[in-house]
């Protein structure tokens, strides 16, 4: 059984989120946002179900924090709709998605799956020794042998290159800011500039290009962004 952590401090919610999750999923419950940080220590989940609007911690704290250290867990963020343009902060914060209260629990549900779904469907697959990220045959990426094939076809991309598409594409669907990228690729004593990210970017979509005409593997998300694209239609 999959594992989810609610967090959320209206006791209704979480009652209403606890009946319509626990059949299907092993909850575990925070009503704050110390409390939540404090289980995260001990305890890893396959999804985070986290309420914007918490005592003493957060909800984007929480996020950021989680991020900070793991890159795999799940997080749906949950928010009111005055929040709205929140939407685009969870996601820069690392959310991989949000629903605007009050939502339908089948929505909720749905998204979850979802949400799993995607992550299966993409999920790095370990070989005996190497590590893969591996979609429908279209792109392949050997993250230990540092390969790259897209259509079949080898494409040589710089070691940069390569670090930056393989964090990209080992979390489809989420959105990394460009900041985030710079941290997580350069060095410290590397020159650190924002359009170096921009032009790798770059260079990188050429190279995909070549190999696979209308490829969108790396999706620009205007004023946040990049994110790897993985839609029912690059299937
Ligand atoms: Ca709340």
């Amino acid at each position: 059984m999959k594992k989810i952590l609610i967090v959320e401090d209206e006791t209704y919610m979480m009652d209403l989120l606890k009946i319509h999750l626990r059949n299907e999923y092993a909850i575990f419950a925070a009503k704050d946002g110390q409390t939540a940080l404090d289980i995260l220590q001990e305890k890893s989940f396959d999804v985070i179900i986290l309420d914007v609007m918490l005592p003493y911690v957060s909800g984007w704290e929480i996020c950021k924090k989680v991020r900070e250290e793991d890159a795999e867990t799940l997080i749906l963020m949950l928010t009111a709709r005055s929040e709205l343009s929140d939407k685009v902060m969870g996601l820069e914060i690392g959310a991989d998605d949000y629903l605007v209260k009050p939502f339908e629990f089948e929505e909720l549900k749905a998204r979850i799956r979802a949400l799993l779904r995607r992550y299966e469907h993409t999920k790095l697959e370990s070989s005996e020794e190497n590590k893969y990220v591996y979609f429908n045959g279209l792109f392949r990426m050997d993250l230990d042998g540092r390969q790259l094939f897209v259509n079949q076809q080898q494409i040589e991309l710089t070691a940069k290159e390569f670090d930056l598409l393989s964090l990209l594409a080992s979390n489809p669907n989420r959105v990394f800011t460009r900041e985030i990228l710079l941290d997580k690729i350069w060095e410290i004593n590397e020159i650190r500039d924002l359009r170096n990210v921009d032009s790798h970017i770059k260079n990188i979509r050429i190279k995909l290009k070549k190999v696979l005409e209308d490829t969108n593997f790396i999706q620009t998300v205007w004023g946040v962004g990049y994110k790897f694209n993985l839609h029912e239609d690059t299937k």
